[in-house]
């Protein structure tokens, strides 16, 4: 049976051999991150609702974990906002009932208001939510969210549902230049993670192709100073490139194939996908590592939106 919903295992740079489970179709999500790898959102919306028969999910990943083959997690996520897959509760609960593998929710936390998302992700064992700005001005630029969505509806949000959950909630924040990395804005970020019960502070920047291609990273000394500024929030951490551990689960064969493609032709990450029968997130991780060992390159032609890879 060919894999529709789960890829992987991926090496993570947060999670380790991380098992996903897609839960949402390409690429409908509740923002626009201008520094989103999946390229832009083409169903920007707040409605929740069933994408996928859960039934169809649960089977594959049966079938993977009868070949006995080591993850460290099970992570929901998706080629969009997987809150807004009505039935994660019920997967998440299933996923429980046949694997004891910890589960993790990455969510962009836009949904957490609702409280019956914060119900469904009740028996997650790691949840993942994203916070990139606390101002309602700098939100509108770095994630353009629905129209329905106002920054202190979304905080509040994510407040109440650090107060309730049960498990450990890694904060990740992503910070593009010039737009988030303001001392103002990570002071006023600082203040309200005081008010959140939080187990890790993640803080990430762009280092995979963004959708638009003007969202550029912070240098290792500028991440290193936002680091410093909130040593006092617990324990943060700055996610890197691959530990040595993870490269473990690094597939060689995957690398020869993508290299083997990109010297036809050149292509976009959804080709690829395509051709090599890949998932796009897991494809995303080998593009990184090729990309930062100079190996192949990302560029982005005029009438396109999205990046084409090539080798150098
Ligand atoms: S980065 Fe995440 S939250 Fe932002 S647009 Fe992409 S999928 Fe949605």
């Amino acid at each position: 049976m060919s894999k529709r919903y789960i890829y992987g295992p991926v090496p993570s740079r947060r999670l380790g051999r991380s098992l996903g489970i897609d839960i949402i179709p390409h690429k409908i999500c509740s923002y626009d991150c201008i520094y989103c790898q999946l390229g832009n959102t083409m169903d920007k919306t707040i409605n929740r609702k069933t994408f996928y028969k859960p039934s169809l999910i649960l089977d594959e990943l049966n079938e993977f974990l009868e070949q006995n083959i080591e993850v460290d997690f099970i992570t929901f996520s998706g080629s969009g906002e997987p809150t807004l897959n009505s039935d994660i509760g019920e997967m998440i609960s299933q996923v429980k009932f046949i694997s004891d593998i910890p589960t993790v929710v990455l969510t962009n936390g836009s949904l957490l208001w609702d409280e019956n998302v914060r119900y469904e992700l009740k028996e997650a064992d790691i949840v993942v939510p994203s916070m990139d700005a606390v101002s309602g001005e700098v939100f509108e630029m770095i994630n353009r969210p629905c129209k329905e969505l106002e920054i202190l509806k979304v905080l509040d949000g994510l407040r109440k549902f650090s107060e309730s959950f049960q498990g450990k909630i890694y904060l990740e924040m992503m910070f593009v230049k010039g737009i988030n990395d303001s001392e103002y804005e990570i002071n006023k970020m600082r203040e309200f993670i005081q008010k959140l019960r939080i187990d890790k502070i993640q803080l990430n920047t762009v280092v995979r192709p963004p959708c638009e291609k003007d969202s550029k990273p912070l240098n290792k000394e500028e991440m290193g100073n936002i680091k410093e500024m909130f040593r006092d929030s617990g324990s943060v951490e700055t996610i890197a490139h691959f530990s040595a551990k993870i490269k473990t689960v690094y597939n060689i064969d995957v690398e020869k194939e993508v290299i083997n493609l990109l010297k036809r032709r050149p292509c976009k990450l959804k080709e690829m996908s395509v051709s090599l029968g890949i998932h796009t997130n897991e494809l995303i991780k080998y593009m990184t590592e090729l990309e930062s060992k100079n190996i192949i390159k990302s560029y982005v032609v005029d009438d396109s939106k999205d990046n084409y890879y090539k080798v150098f």
